[in-house]
């Protein structure tokens, strides 16, 4: 019998473990498992997907995405062309290094529409708990089909986890936050940086996510943005209306406390402070603990090193 597999998520890892299912299936390879990808939202893509809502979903589920409204990648597109499926065999012609988020997912779903994996993604249906049985050697995996409104559990021979890991937010605590009168969000949570025109904006955090919901806001009509970093500073050449401070301390009414005694007046806080691995559907034993990442810090240095070398 062949082994059973359940895939978890159906972003462009889970789509990239279906299309190679298929394309062993249809290169004719034996032994080809029984493939189920489960994926609470009601579309394929992941993270790609945009949407309005934050919080919960329409069926309480949380929210997966962290996508806003007018992204775009921001690394360059030749970095994450698939090596079976170029841009321009896509779209036909040469585009532009750095897309707009509905770009790259046009792209992500072309190459996996034209492969017919969609008949093995069940939709609307969150994965709610798995665990690992040492006498069966099996999986049991359950889940909430929300289109029947039932819980129902599965065994399988292997369970890939490809739900993502910048979905559920980090939030630290500042003092003050609580009393602020402006509006303050994760960066999970931000949509549309039209809402931020006119506005002082702090931005805690000194990474992607700071600096191009930074930009982004400034290019829709921000006022001033304030960066405040915990580790360093990224030390653009800014524009005149862009500061970078050290860490927030506190908040006292909209003035806004750093760890070098300096203070800003703000009018909104966005915590672009990062993402934790989440992974609540995992018995203890089989969840990965890690604070982001799982290789040493230097790896990806080590291996550029190395290319370079050669
Ligand atoms: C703001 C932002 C900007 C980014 N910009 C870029 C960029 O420019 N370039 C780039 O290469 N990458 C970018 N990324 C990274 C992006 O996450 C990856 O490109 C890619 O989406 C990762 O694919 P994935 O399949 O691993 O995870 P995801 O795309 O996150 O997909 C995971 C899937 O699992 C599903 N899922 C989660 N939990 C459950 C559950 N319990 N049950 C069922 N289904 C579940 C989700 O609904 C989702 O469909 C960005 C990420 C963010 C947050």
């Amino acid at each position: 019998m062949s082994p059973k597999i359940a895939i978890l998520g159906a972003g462009p890892s889970g789509l990239a473990q279906l299309r190679a299912f298929e394309a062993a299936r249809k290169a004719g390879l034996d032994d080809i498992p029984d493939v189920v990808c489960f994926e609470k939202q009601s579309d394929w893509g992941g993270m790609w997907n945009y949407t309005w809502r934050t919080g919960l979903d329409a069926h309480g589920e949380p929210v997966h995405a962290s996508m806003y409204r007018y992204l775009w990648s921001n690394g360059p597109k030749e970095c994450l062309e698939f090596a079976d499926y170029s841009f321009e065999e896509h779209f036909g012609r040469p585009i532009p290094s750095y897309p707009p988020r509905a770009v790259l997912l046009d792209y992500i779903m072309g190459r996996v529409e034209k492969s017919d994996v969609r008949k093995y993604v069940r939709f609307n249906t969150a994965v709610r708990w798995v665990e690992y049985s040492e006498q069966t050697e099996k999986f049991t995996v359950t889940v909430m089909d929300h289109d029947k409104g039932e819980l129902e559990s599965d065994e399988f021979d292997y369970v890939v986890v490809a739900t993502g890991h910048f979905s559920t937010p980090n939030v630290p605590e500042f003092e003050g936050l609580d009393r602020f009168p402006g509006r303050v969000l994760h960066a999970h949570d931000f949509r549309d940086a039209a809402e931020f025109a006119g506005k002082r904006l702090l931005l805690v955090g000194s990474s992607y996510s700071a600096e191009d919901i930074g930009t982004q806001c400034y290019k829709y009509g921000a006022k001033e943005v304030t960066f405040s970093y915990r580790s360093g500073p990224m030390g653009h050449d800014w524009p005149e209306a862009f500061s970078e401070v050290p860490l927030l301390t506190h908040v006292d009414g909209t003035t806004a406390h750093f760890k070098d005694g300096s203070t800003r007046e703000v009018d909104a806080i966005v915590l672009c402070t990062g993402y934790q691995h989440h992974f609540p559907f995992l018995a203890d034993d089989l969840r990965l603990r890690t604070n982001n990442r799982l290789y040493p810090r230097n790896i990806y240095k080590a291996y550029s090193s190395r290319t370079t070398r050669a």
